[in-house]
């Protein structure tokens, strides 16, 4: 499932495309994906302006001129397509291969800046729903979310408070979206990695028994911001280099620490131990027993 620093590509990749630009035509070629699309969704969009294309967490936000905001979700296996008088480019792709078929091409986008925008997903976990622009922020999908990891506010006291007195892992804590939003199981393996923290951890011992914030909550925010800032630098080198958009996109696979890296050296300095993989609440974890405490 893409990850933050995957969406946070996708905006990048769409903005030149959609901000400021009008729907001329809106094409969905079924009535739904993960749920149905919205009632009248082409003639909702057609003709109005994307003002600005937002990110929270794993959700793209286009805001309309009408007053709407288009929320897009890329699921499991969604990419968007972006043809203009250039050759085509698929933003964000850069883990898992994203697929060209033109039979789950579900919906395209006919845009005035000349782009033709085509959202494909196999498997249909995507999502595309219209909300009111002062109804957003009270969406179910949107209520609940954590904080942005990015964002200044995401700092070791909020990891700490939201992680104190809770019983799961630290692993399963980083996962939870209401904890921090957007990581998912490749960037939680490798902020904890980078912060030398195990990921089968109490979540709680990253805070006093006050709820305070102890060195690991530092170390781990810390971590947490570096990889995400690096993957997004990643993701954008391989945003203008066209010949990468074939899903072996960028370089960051390649720096993974401990992602997919089971029997490989551990690459903290000085450290003699081995990657290891383990399945935690139903997915996979890699990390180094040795030094990750
Ligand atoms: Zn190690």
């Amino acid at each position: 499932m893409p990850e933050l620093p995957e969406v946070e590509t996708v905006r990048r990749g769409l903005t030149p495309a959609m901000v400021g630009a009008r729907f001329v035509k809106v094409e969905a070629h079924r009535p739904d994906l993960r749920r149905p699309l919205p009632n009248d969704f082409a003639g909702r969009l057609e003709g109005t302006t994307v003002t600005a294309l937002k990110r929270r967490a794993k959700y793209l936000l286009a805001e309309l001129s009408s007053g709407d905001v288009l929320m897009m979700h890329l699921g499991m296996s969604g990419s968007f397509r972006v043809s203009g008088e250039d050759k085509a480019q698929t933003p964000g792709a850069f883990h898992y291969p994203r697929s060209e078929a033109r039979a789950h091409d579900h919906v395209v986008f006919h845009m005035s800046s000349g782009a033709r925008i085509v959202f494909n997903d196999p498997r249909r976990f995507g999502l595309m729903l219209l909300v009111p622009a002062d109804e957003l922020a009270e969406h179910p999908l949107m209520k609940e979310v954590g904080p942005e990891p990015l964002d200044r506010a995401f700092d070791a006291a909020a990891l700490a408070r939201a992680c104190a007195g809770k019983a799961t892992s630290l692993k399963a804590a980083l996962s939870d979206q209401k904890v921090v939003a957007g990581l998912g199981n490749i960037y939680v393996c490798e902020a904890l990695h980078r912060a030398r923290l195990s990921p089968k951890r109490g979540a709680a011992t990253i805070a006093t028994k006050a709820g305070a914030p102890n060195e690991r909550a530092v170390a781990l925010v810390a971590a947490i911001k570096a990889v995400l800032k690096d993957a997004i630098a990643a993701g954008g080198s391989s945003l203008r280099n066209y010949a990468r958009t074939d899903g072996e996109l960028g370089d960051f696979q390649h720096r993974f620490r401990v992602y997919d890296r089971e029997g490989g050296a551990c690459v903290t300095p000085g450290c003699t131990g081995v990657v290891k993989r383990i399945v935690q609440n139903g997915r996979s974890t890699f990390f180094c027993p040795k030094c990750q405490r």
